[in-house]
């Protein structure tokens, strides 16, 4: 199998937990497993002649990001609505989502995931919800093994239409039939529990406005039956809060423990709108959360209680959102705004950038219910990536390389390894024709946004 050293690290982040750091290093790679870290002094003799050496002074590498909360799809409707909160939002865009195909979803999944690769995340889920025309979850799942992301797609659903008092129009809901069978058909054909999977499944009916109570039941079910995750939004505007309660009579958090969707298989995008009683039964039952940061600034939604969160041992994770309402997939940069808004919300420096790498690491990979990602050590996935401090963003900085990640403007990975592939070299992504993609991207937008 093949082997793969990079050596000579300026600094590697080992893992954002503890802080532990080394500097000139190494890490060899047996296939798709990290099989030795050290300094570079001490490389063992059997990795010195590895089938693939990469030099990687004056690099900072850290462990993969992972994402924990996407619409890729939504990359083919950036900058649309853009004075507009959640629900007024939501029913401007609806119509144009209606107009996704099959093509359309595969092409704006492999530009979502681009972005994302080029930005430092190795793992991604993404939340699929509307099923028009020949869309399918396997569009997207077909781009992921395309693309060499490792890949986490979340089988959405809306059920609830305008008709039955829901949010989104009667055209872009599905029955509930056809939605868990179609759920379960996806998960026999594509999910893999084992470790180092490349893709899984997760079942995901999208919001308490666009999906019935019974469908969320119905969905907590089935994907316990077959042990997968079970993701929803949940929480993320006051708007919603009234929803609810108008609807439902409780609140977002009592209808989703109600419905059986708490605990340490779950995780909610969003958590914005949470009391305090309400993020201690988030931390107590272990539910995860996908914090999304430039979103919720976005849409004016709210600064999610984080700091409270983590404290409460919450599941936390980072996650882009849509590109619809960020609008971008910057990993690194949504790094950036975890640790800035945390810093607002709280007038505190407290919260590091330490802090805003481990939820984007560790804190992602337990959310997304993994143990072999989001650290650099042996026996875990080789998800490796590595930025080039010689950058005009990071001059001034290299007293503090880790730091310099987070504080300074974002910046393209210079390579990325993800299952121990050489997926971006040169901040070039190796995997797919990039600019061939983006012209067809173009066009896709253009049929979408217009009609
Ligand atoms: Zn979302």
């Amino acid at each position: 199998m093949a082997t793969l050293l990079i050596h000579h690290i300026r600094a590697v982040l080992l893992n954002a937990r503890t802080g532990e750091t080394l500097s000139d290093a190494a890490i060899a790679v047996h296939a798709n497993v990290i099989a030795w870290v050290g300094p570079t002094d001490d490389i063992p003799c059997e990795y010195l002649d590895a089938d693939r050496i990469v030099n990687a002074a004056d690099h900072v590498v850290i462990p993969g990001l992972v994402n924990t909360h996407h619409h890729l799809y939504q990359t083919l409707t950036r900058a649309v609505a853009t004075g507009s909160e959640l629900f007024p939002w939501l029913t401007t865009l609806y119509p144009m989502w209606a107009r996704l195909t099959a093509e359309s979803v595969y092409t704006s999944a492999l530009v979502g995931m681009a972005e994302l690769m080029l930005s430092g995340c190795t793992t991604t889920s993404d939340h699929l919800y509307l099923f028009p025309n020949d869309a399918s979850i396997d569009d997207e799942i077909r781009a992921g093994a395309d693309i060499g992301m490792r890949f986490h797609a979340a089988r959405g659903s809306m059920s609830l239409g305008e008709s039955d008092g829901g949010l989104p129009p009667d055209s872009v809901v599905q029955s509930a039939d056809e939605i868990l069978q179609d759920t379960a058909r996806a998960i026999e054909e594509h999910h893999d529990p084992a470790e180092f999977a490349m893709t899984r499944l997760v079942v995901a009916p999208c919001s308490p406005f666009s999906v019935t109570a019974d469908l969320m039941r119905e969905s907590a079910v089935l994907a316990r039956h077959y042990g997968v995750a079970m993701h929803t939004h949940l929480a993320e505007t006051h708007d919603e809060q009234t929803f609810c309660l108008e609807t439902f009579g409780h609140k977002p958090v009592a209808y989703a423990e109600d419905l059986g969707w708490v605990g340490s298989d779950v995780w909610w995008a969003h958590g914005v709108v949470l009391s305090e009683e309400e993020v201690k039964l988030v931390g107590s039952t272990r539910t995860g959360v996908a914090h999304c940061p430039t979103s919720n600034m976005r849409l004016a939604s709210g600064i999610a209680p984080v700091t409270s969160l983590v404290d409460t041992d919450a599941r936390v994770g980072i996650g882009v959102d849509g590109s619809a309402s960020n609008d971008g997939s910057h990993m690194l940069g949504e790094v950036r705004q975890t640790m800035l808004l945390q810093r607002v919300a709280r007038h505190s420096t407290l919260f590091s950038h330490m802090r805003a790498l481990e939820l984007a690491t560790i804190g992602g990979a337990e959310v997304l219910g993994r143990s072999d990602i989001g650290t650099i050590s042996v026996g875990k996935a080789a998800d490796i990536v590595g930025f080039d401090l010689n950058d005009i963003a990071y001059t001034g900085a290299l007293h503090d390389p880790v730091a310099a990640l987070v504080f300074c403007a974002p910046t393209t990975v210079s390579f990325s390894v993800i299952n121990g592939r050489v997926v971006v070299e040169n901040r070039v992504l190796q995997t797919i024709d990039l600019d061939e993609t983006l012209s067809r991207h173009r066009d896709l937008s253009k049929g979408v946004i217009v009609g």
